[in-house]
């Protein structure tokens, strides 16, 4: 099994209709996309023998979609890069993968090219431009035979946002990736080729996970014009293509809730995730676009699949759900572990466990960090959250993100929540600082017009007098990685 037989299965079923858009143009259709995807791989294996890594560095585009399956239908390993990285940061992936060539965009080419032959003298594959003529000129060569592949095979690289340390390559094999594809069809949205994939986050992260999904079910790739992220291109996109559909960041989803714009026509599904969504942001977003959330729960190391939260989830929620990441996902064990092992008890909060087949197989070249990571056939998730009885996860925060204050534990999300339910604060962010009585205080970092006193008496109002911030730190942003993910490791170093 290869992921390329999504793409055979909708060419089959769906050959002249569209496949991929750029905004509103369609590029071209199924039977096209086949033809191309196979030509490229042939191209391909000129030079990329079986299990190469070939790197893919580009703002969003809709090459990026012949790329990935052309990749797997030479049976290389697709490794995508953020376009929003450094370029030392990008050459840190190229080098640590192993790549042997490089697709990459024009503008990030002319930064990406330097950056490796400083980073990796002498030993530096080559960067080649999407779109360019020798790009053009694969689709010259006759097209490839099909693949028949071990599922085991390393099919993506999946480089982690690295919000705790150095980035570390999951490594996804073709059944990993089908395993993802079928629970989000059985639990999260069920598109159709009436349906429509906008991609607005990065393709090279979230929204490149959705393409095969919606691709299995003959829904549309559709590309914004920007190459990124664009509240009102995005908006009007939806209005445009049938049936909506996007995985988009919390950030994004405040975002296009700040235009005050009404929902658009064939807006169906936003998925989001990858970072706490807070219930008041939610409620928020419910109000002004209504029923068309849905959540997952997911990491690098199990793509999208841990558990989630359907669309229907949303409608009446209570506080409890909406503040949850909702249930395991179909085909997904997930627990919540004690220190010693056992299984914590309902409300327990302990580590966050999970195995099934979406699980990677381990960190590229990296056993010690594989080994910490995956023991006893579990996925140790490093975020810590607790059930309950209805089977309903809270997620809390990653376990090096709890605050321990005077031998009690405090998860920052929780104080974070509260905060945000003041007028006047905009964005929060909770972490611990070293403190020689408490071992650590707990801070809040806060961007709005509220001042300290008044926080403070909110805050009192609604949760455990010892888990108030013991100091306040008025910013005019948050720093966040290009994910759009609060750095709270940078906040932290500012406190030491
Ligand atoms: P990444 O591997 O970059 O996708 O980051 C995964 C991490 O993002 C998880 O381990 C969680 O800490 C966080 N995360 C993912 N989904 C959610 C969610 N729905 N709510 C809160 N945090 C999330």
């Amino acid at each position: 099994m290869n992921l390329f037989d999504v793409l055979d299965q909708a060419a089959a079923r769906f050959g002249d209709r569209g496949a991929v858009f750029c905004g509103r143009r369609q590029l071209c259709t199924w039977s096209q996309l086949r033809d191309r995807v196979l030509r490229l791989a042939a191209s391909l294996r000129h030079h990329a023998e079986r299990g190469s890594r070939i790197a893919v560095a580009s703002e969003n585009r809709p090459e990026i979609v012949e790329l990935m399956f052309a990749i797997w239908a030479a049976e290389c390993v697709f490794v995508p890069i953020n376009y929003k990285l450094h370029p030392r940061e990008m050459a840190d992936i190229v080098g640590d993968s192993g790549a042997s060539h490089v697709f990459a965009s024009a503008t990030i080419a002319a930064g990406l090219d330097p950056a490796l032959d400083r980073a990796r003298a002498g030993q530096t594959p080559p960067v080649e431009v999407i779109g360019a003529d020798t790009y053009t000129a694969r689709f010259g060569t006759d097209p490839a035979t099909l693949p028949d592949t071990d599922p085991e095979q390393l099919a993506w690289l999946f480089y982690t946002s690295g919000t705790t340390g150095k980035s570390k390559g999951a490594m996804l094999s073709h059944r990993n990736l089908m395993a993802m594809t079928v629970a989000h069809l059985a639990d999260i949205d069920d598109p159709d080729e009436n349906c429509s994939l906008i991609h607005g986050a990065p393709m090279s992260h979230g929204s490149g996970l959705y393409v095969a999904p919606y691709m299995l079910r003959g829904a549309r790739q559709v590309v914004p014009e920007s190459g990124s992220f664009d509240p009102a291109e995005f908006l009007e996109l939806c209005d445009h293509h049938p049936g909506a559909s996007a995985f988009l960041a919390p950030t994004m989803v405040q975002r296009l809730v700040e235009t005050g714009r009404p929902a658009p026509q064939s807006l169906r599904t936003i998925v989001y995730g990858g970072g706490p969504m807070y219930v008041d942001s939610m409620r928020k977003a419910l109000d002004a676009f209504g029923p068309v959330f849905a959540q997952i729960y997911g990491q690098g190391e199990s793509p999208m699949t841990i558990t989630g939260l359907r669309r229907a989830d949303h409608v009446d929620a209570d506080d409890s759900v909406l503040g949850s990441v909702g249930y395991a996902r179909s085909g997904m064990h997930v627990a919540v572990l004690r220190n010693d092992g056992s299984h914590a008890g309902i409300g327990e909060i302990g580590e966050i466990v999970c195995r099934g087949d979406a699980v990677m197989s381990g960190y590229w070249n990296n056993p010690a960090a594989s080994a910490s990571t995956l023991r006893g056939g579990w996925l140790y998730t490093g975020d810590m959250g607790s059930f309950d009885e209805r089977g309903y996860l809270t997620l809390r925060d990653r376990s090096k993100d709890v605050v321990i204050s005077g031998g009690s534990n405090i998860y920052p999300r929780e104080v974070e929540e509260v905060l945000l339910t003041h007028p006047g604060v905009v964005e929060a962010c909770v972490v611990g600082a070293p403190d020689p009585d408490w071992g650590e205080i707990v801070v809040a970092f806060v961007v709005g017009d509220a001042d300290a006193g008044a926080l403070d008496a909110h805050l009192l109002e609604r949760i455990a007098r010892f888990k108030r911030p013991k100091r306040y730190e008025f910013v005019d942003a948050l720093p966040k990685n290009s994910y759009g993910k609060v750095l709270k490791r940078e906040l932290r170093s500012r406190l030491t």
